[in-house]
């Protein structure tokens, strides 16, 4: 019998396997597929050190109008999700400003601060040093006023949280970038985050780790959860096993599964797509469109272009209405080739309405613990939130542990 099963096998999942076996404990991962075949699969890769404020939901009124109107790329909605999702989204949205905005975004960036250091040993020990480039993110803009307050905003990040950048004109970024057929207004290169050229590929490999350095990962539906006097156990291929705690890293399943044990999470399901199309030339780093909501990165399967959010079931049918028009219009920004023939991948980012992720004792089961809402930034933080959670059952409390802990949603 282990001490631990986690469930699933995503960078949030995997993460936590490596944190709780380097501090001794004997861990199985249980999954009902391989590992970092979901949400950790097919995101951006970008580890994010830049991202030390949340994303939050607009404010003004323009915005909100272009979302509501569908005139914008970056946000579209379906009606009968979003009000299924109103409840959450309006708890989002009452967070996404004022002295709220500013205490949640304290916390955050010290998740986005350390977030490249918790990677580098899991990088070197998986040998995964090839998937990764240390140059930066760019973020492109088409207009002057955006670009100005790009450049404001920039300025404030070093101030408040000694994220740095340089702010280059377009003309002078087309030069460094010779993908680009078309120069931006400005673009704003944030100095310190990292990116990965298969983010499945690196999950993988810290998965590969995990078992290497003596862990187990079996495959199983984790909806066969059960407690018992002995904890918790679940159905696998391997048969029934069993463990003293459970740790519940199901991304955006991960409400689904807890709703049987009597939690209704009120998470906001933020679905994106993304594609792969033929370099033309390769792609130096990659770059975020900003007026369209695009995202381009340099990946071993070409040039890979992720979606914005739709609000929509996680059981709604593939839509690719976003990433057609966001390819659309990054085509005078950027030679494509051709799209790469594959199968439609979609996935969720499992954001909390406080846009923190759950980190920490279930509030009403022993031993249960809960590791998933990481939204926007699951791919970035897994490492660094399972640490703080590994630290959390050795008994190690923080005014961190404590801001991520599950007991604020009762
Ligand atoms: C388009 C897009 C771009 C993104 N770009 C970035 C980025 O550049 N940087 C960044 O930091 N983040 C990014 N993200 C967010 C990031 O991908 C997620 O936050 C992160 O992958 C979440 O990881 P996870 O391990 O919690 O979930 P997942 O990777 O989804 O893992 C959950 C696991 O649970 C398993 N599972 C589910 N149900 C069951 C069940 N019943 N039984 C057994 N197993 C089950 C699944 O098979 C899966 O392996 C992006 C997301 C999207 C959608």
């Amino acid at each position: 019998m282990a001490e631990f099963i986690v469930l699933g096998a995503g960078m949030v999942g995997v993460s936590s396997a490596l944190a709780l076996q380097q501090a001794g404990h004997d861990v199985v991962i249980v999954d009902r597929t391989e590992p970092g075949l979901e949400t950790s699969f097919g995101n951006a890769g970008i580890i994010q050190t830049e991202a030390a404020e949340p994303y939050a939901l607009p404010q003004d009124m323009a915005t909100l109008l272009r979302y509501a109107t569908g005139k914008s790329n970056d946000v579209t909605w379906d009606l009968a999700a979003s009000l299924k999702m109103a409840p959450a989204l309006w708890r989002y949205y009452r967070n996404s400003s004022g002295l709220r905005y500013q205490t949640i975004s304290k916390v955050y960036a010290q998740l986005a601060a350390r977030a490249t250091a918790d990677h580098q040993p899991l990088i070197e020990a998986s040998q995964s040093e090839a998937m990764i480039k240390r140059d930066g993110l760019a973020m492109l803009y088409r207009d002057e006023a955006s670009f100005r307050e790009a450049t404001q905003r920039a300025e404030r990040m070093l101030s408040e949280y000694g994220v740095t950048s340089r702010i280059v004109d377009g003309l002078q970024y087309m030069a460094e970038e010779p993908a680009l057929k078309q120069a931006p207004i400005g673009a704003v290169h944030w100095l310190q985050s990292w990116s990965c050229s298969d983010p499945g590929a690196l999950t993988q490999a810290y998965a590969q780790l995990f078992v290497a350095r003596g862990g187990h990962i079996a495959r199983g539906d984790a909806n066969s959860l059960q407690q018992s006097t002995l904890g918790w156990s679940v159905d696998t291929t391997d048969g029934r096993l069993s463990a003293a705690h459970v740790v519940v890293a199901l991304g955006p399943w991960s409400p689904q599964l807890l709703k049987r044990f009597g939690y209704h999470i009120p998470m906001v399901y933020k679905r994106g797509y993304h594609g792969h199309y033929k370099p033309q030339q390769p792609l130096k780093r990659p770059f975020l469109d900003v007026a369209n909501g695009v995202l381009a990165a340099p990946m071993t399967g070409g040039i890979r272009v992720t979606t914005g959010a739709a609000l929509v079931d996680m059981a709604a049918p593939a839509n690719t209405k976003q990433l057609k028009r966001g390819v659309e219009q990054l085509g005078n920004l950027l030679s494509l080739g051709a799209r790469v023939r594959e199968s439609q991948w979609y996935g969720t980012r499992p954001c909390m309405p406080d846009m923190l992720p759950l980190v920490g004792a279930a509030p009403k089961h022993q031993n249960m613990w809960f590791h998933f809402g990481h939204g926007h930034q699951g791919f970035t933080q897994g490492p660094t939130t399972a640490l703080l959670l590994s630290e959390l059952i050795a008994g190690q409390v923080s005014s961190l542990t404590t801001a991520l802990s599950p007991a604020r949603l009762v």
